[in-house]
């Protein structure tokens, strides 16, 4: 039977990214994905979009691993030639009223040490972007744009380069603890290893729940984020990033717009609590919500400018029925990133939502520090 030092569960981008830091260090570090392929489910269903870290609790792992994570974004994609681009983004105060909560917003973000914020006003913003209405806006320059997928590879063939094991159709089934560590039994095989990673995504307290874990008392919940695309002929109506104030539950940023690499307009994501953490096309929203919501953004534009795209699907720890969402308007909650207090040579990564894609090579650099504390 195989040994190995540390094995990572899931192969989507932060698995990728700490197979990839992990590996700098040590020898017989597997990955062990589910699927056919590296990254299919949330970690390319999503905006690509490299995040400032302007919204998140200064102080919070959100915040600190997002504006570290920016950082480290740009420099792997420079150095590994990922497609992406520094291009910026507005947040976009609608009426004289939202002006307050936009100078809150940079506030919070240079709390949170992100740089280059700036207010400008309605002539500023209409030059920046001429299509978009608005009072003023904020203006965020670290922002920026990456291709996900080639991301996700590029984490993973810098890991397999220094002698990671990257194994598909490897889907973790049982669990158990050993004297010295945990055996792991997945669709690969059977393997020991002296320390796991849960990184499993929207799966991360099914596979906590695997190894008898308390842990698993921190229950994911599928929050569904659907897009629409603008047609080819308005495209050009939107340059750059472009969001509104954030959704007042916490639950999203607020149905945005996205400019892509490729040129294309992303409208969105929606947010919508759903049953099954499967179900990335039932019932999907109305073409007419994103064309009412996108509307006070972009006015003049109309329904049929746009067309359905793919979704995502958020692993959120916070339930529909808490009061946060419905009442509080705080609905984010912070990544859990611990050893487990009861198996101390697993690390438990829970509600890596948004911006779980930003600080992925921070995450790892976190995950690395904890593997050290096990492996040494
Ligand atoms: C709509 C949407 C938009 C977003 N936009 C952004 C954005 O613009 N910027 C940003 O920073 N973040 C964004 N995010 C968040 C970001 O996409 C996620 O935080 C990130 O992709 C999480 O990566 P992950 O590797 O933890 O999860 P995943 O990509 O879900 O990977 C987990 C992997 O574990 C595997 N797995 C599960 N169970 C098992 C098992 N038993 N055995 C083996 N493997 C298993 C799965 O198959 C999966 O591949 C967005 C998310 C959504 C949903």
């Amino acid at each position: 039977m195989d040994r190995a030092n540390v094995v990572v569960i899931g192969g989507g981008v932060v698995g990728c990214a700490i197979a990839h830091a992990l590996s700098s260090r040590w020898q017989d570090v597997f990955v062990l994905e589910a699927l056919p392929k590296l990254g299919m489910l949330t970690s390319t269903r999503n905006s690509g979009v490299i995040h400032s870290g302007i919204y998140y609790p200064p102080g919070s792992l959100k915040a600190r691993h997002c504006v570290r994570g920016n950082r480290l974004m740009y420099e792997f994609c420079r150095a590994q030639n990922v497609p992406h681009k520094n291009i910026g983004k507005i947040v976009v105060a609608s009426s004289p009223e939202q002006e307050n909560d936009l100078r809150a917003l940079m506030k919070n973000g240079e709390a949170n040490g992100v740089e280059g914020l700036r207010i400008i006003d309605r002539p500023a913003m209409r030059a920046r972007e001429p299509h978009v209405e608005g009072c003023c806006a904020l203006e965020v320059p670290s922002t920026g744009i990456l291709s996900s997928e080639d991301l996700v590879k590029a984490f993973a063939r810098v890991a397999a380069d220094r002698g990671a094991h990257i194994l598909n159709h490897a889907k973790v089934e049982r669990l158990e603890t050993i004297p010295d560590g945990i055996r792991v039994t997945s669709a690969a095989g059977e393997i020991e290893t002296n320390c796991l990673v849960n990184s499993a995504g929207l799966f991360a307290d099914d596979i906590a729940a695997m190894i008898g874990s308390n842990m698993a008392r921190h229950k994911i919940y599928p929050v569904r984020g659907e897009y629409c695309e603008l047609v080819r002929a308005k495209q050009d109506w939107v340059r750059g990033l472009v969001y509104p104030l954030p959704h007042a539950p916490g639950l999203s940023l607020g149905t945005h717009l996205t400019k892509t690499l490729w040129g294309s307009v992303l409208v969105g994501p929606t947010a919508r609590y759903i049953e099954d953490k499967n179900d990335y096309e039932r019932d999907r929203e109305p073409v007419d919500d994103f064309a009412r919501a996108a509307g006070i953004l972009l006015p003049g534009i109309e329904r049929s400018d746009f067309v359905l795209a793919y979704s995502g699907i958020r692993p959120k720890l916070i339930p529909p029925s808490s009061p946060d969402v419905h009442e509080h308007g705080t609905g984010i909650v912070d990544f859990i990133i611990e050893r487990d207090p009861e198996f101390p040579r697993v690390l438990q990564l829970m509600g890596i939502e948004s911006p779980g894609l930003t600080s992925a090579p921070a995450i790892a650099e976190h995950v690395t520090q904890l593997v050290s504390e096990i492996l040494n």
